[in-house]
């Protein structure tokens, strides 16, 4: 099964194809984002880009270069993501590698839909080990070789792994002439401020309505969601720019609930309501399901704000907005290295007026 075509980010692309016209694209870069609007899916087309052998007109998807990268089967188009920890604690680079080629097999059965990493999977040190020594070899077949890292705040540090992490920043910091490295994040802030100062930064916008619309409407999607008695056009408020939060373990409709309980909470009339919820958000470990949450609370205030203003309820309507700021102030705490309970105690302090 081929993968999904690339919906939406033809802005962006267009900026990319100039670039590689001027062959001033930097070596390392990060695409940074919300989840589930497809970075990896731009990074691939870039890495595709790169391979092609027409550069006037890349990626021509005819020359060989471009059938054997869209199949992902060209040899120098590498892609990695989280994975479950390997059960020998010290794999080779052969296990490694087959782990990874089961990986991109299990994401090519979906056609590259699939969802959000779970809390058990990561980039081992194995793996970082793996990007380097791959990074070093010449290209298999054609000019260059390119490694697409997605998911890249999840590269796990571990004890002992010190000589790796540094052979990795020092492959960020100086790729060799034929390598390009395109690490993608939703969780940027969660990101070792190491690698960030090694690589350009590239913010990846969510999609528009019409293309959202576009996305869900691909047969391959629909037979991934699970839409139950959803109509399209909830779908699409759902999804709030990011359709490929919808896929999978229903985690978005998870944030969506915990985000209405944050809301009650915000609007009862008691500090210790607001306390008793604040602590139930969990600790640590759960970061990306806590921005999950914040993403969906800013989709439901927009919902507030909206429904609000037509039925002439000015002050709500504005109260609903200006709480939107607060969360986006605490999307930019959470991700970084802060305690997702105090972020909530205090944003829901800061809400408590403006949604009562
Ligand atoms: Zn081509």
């Amino acid at each position: 099964m081929p993968l999904l075509p690339l919906y939406g980010h033809t802005a962006l692309l267009d900026r990319f194809r100039d670039a590689l016209s001027r062959q001033s694209l930097p070596g390392s870069l990060l695409l940074q984002g919300p989840r589930g609007i497809g970075k990896q899916q731009v990074a691939l087309w870039l890495g595709r880009s790169l391979l092609c052998e027409n550069p006037d007109r890349s990626p021509c998807g005819e020359c060989k270069s471009c059938r054997m990268s869209s199949a992902l089967q060209h040899p120098d188009l590498h892609w990695f993501f989280p994975r479950p920890r390997l059960k020998d604690s010290d794999p080779d680079l052969a296990a490694v590698r087959g782990d990874n080629v089961d990986g991109i097999m299990e994401r090519l059965e979906s056609s590259g839909v699939y969802e959000a990493p779970g809390g058990d999977e990561g980039i081992f040190v194995a793996t970082v080990r793996a990007i380097v020594q791959t990074a070093i070899m010449s290209p298999a077949m054609g000019r260059r070789k390119v490694f697409v890292v997605g998911d890249a705040d999840r590269m796990v540090a571990q004890e002992g792994a010190d000589q790796a992490a540094n052979a990795f920043l020092k492959l960020l910091e100086e790729p060799p002439a034929d390598t390009t490295i395109i690490l993608t994040s939703s969780e940027s802030g969660a990101l070792l401020p190491t690698i960030r100062s090694r690589v350009v930064s590239v913010r990846v916008a969510p999609l528009s309505e019409q293309e959202v619309r576009a996305f869900l409407a691909d047969p391959v999607v629909s037979a991934h969601l699970d839409v139950g008695p959803r109509t399209v056009d909830e779908l699409v408020a759902l999804a709030s720019g990011a359709p490929g939060r919808l896929i999978g373990r229903d985690s978005w409709q998870a944030a969506l609930t915990q985000a209405r309980r944050l809301l009650d909470a915000a609007a009862a009339p008691d500090r210790g309501t607001r306390l008793r919820v604040a602590l139930g958000q969990g600790a640590s470990g759960a970061r990306g399901k806590f921005s999950d949450t914040l993403d969906a609370l800013t989709v439901l205030l927009h919902e507030r704000s909206r429904s609000a203003a037509a039925k002439g309820f000015d002050s709500e309507a504005v109260g609903s907005a200006r709480a939107i700021e607060f969360v986006e102030r605490a999307k930019e705490l959470a991700s970084g290295n802060v305690n997702p309970q105090l972020v909530t105690a205090s944003l829901l302090r800061e809400l408590a007026p403006l949604v009562k």
